[in-house]
């Protein structure tokens, strides 16, 4: 049996202040420890706030390209120098609301890693997607263009987190059966390649966790932590998802 570390990660999208970052440092500082892992992904102009916190931090997306004429985007390299860590890549709002593809997201995935940010890749399917039982199919798709791209060992600097578009800021979490099954899927698919880097690998779930689910959803043996959105805005909410963590 792996020893996962778990991962708690707050993904505040388009929102916080100056003044959410004091909140949130002071209130992340009580429920450190060794044996969890805590990352928050602000919006890139609190990413040094954050970090000068002692806060380890990730960009909720970064540009695929290199440093140039690209106005409005920000070059990975700039955001590692910034201090954080992690960045998300394929996010469902990213994908739906700014049209970024599979292939897309495999670059952004590639140039994270270029550059020494571990990338989170984000992956789930749409309401009708798992009406038409197209689940595995869509994730396997989202999953398979990183590998293609890059190889199944560019997964070992990798975190995945299974976020299924129906569940996203909607308050209809998957069940913890529901979850469970698609990351099981998720860790398989990966073991039919390289078994010892599928154990390996923290998959975290997202999609309305709260600190009423968070712990049954990460009482799952193949679910290592969450990706929490409306939730990590509350200094409340967010330790005490920590602490089931
Ligand atoms: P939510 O968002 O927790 O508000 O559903 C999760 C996410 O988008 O990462």
């Amino acid at each position: 049996m792996a020893t996962r570390k778990p991962m708690v990660a707050g993904n505040w999208k388009m929102n916080g202040s100056l003044e959410l970052v004091e909140q949130l440092a002071n209130a992340i500082k009580n429920v450190q420890s060794d044996e969890l892992d805590i990352v928050v992904f602000p919006p890139f102009p609190l990413i040094s706030s954050l970090q000068q916190q002692n806060v380890v931090v990730g960009s909720q997306t970064v540009s695929e390209n290199q440093a140039g004429a690209f106005t409005g985007e920000v070059d990975a390299q700039l955001i590692k120098d910034l201090g954080a860590t992690y960045t998300l890549v394929g996010h469902s709002e990213r994908r739906s609301i700014y049209g970024e593809s599979d292939a897309v997201v495999a670059d952004k995935f590639a140039r994270a890693q270029h550059v020494g940010l571990t990338p989170i890749l984000c992956v789930g399917e749409s309401e009708e997607q798992r009406e038409a039982n197209e689940t595995e199919l869509v994730v396997a798709a989202q999953i398979d263009a990183v590998i293609n791209k890059l190889g199944v060992a560019a997964l070992k600097n990798s975190v995945v987190a299974y976020e299924p578009v129906w569940a996203i800021g909607t308050g209809k979490t998957a069940s913890p059966e529901q979850a469970q099954a698609v990351h099981k899927f998720i860790r398989e698919k990966i073991a039919s390649a390289d078994s010892d880097l599928a154990e390996q690998l923290t998959i975290l779930y997202g999609g309305s966790v709260n600190e009423k689910n968070s712990e049954l959803l990460f009482a799952q043996p193949d679910i290592d932590g969450g990706l929490i959105g409306g939730a990590s805005l509350k200094a409340e909410s967010f330790t005490a998802i920590c602490e089931s963590a």
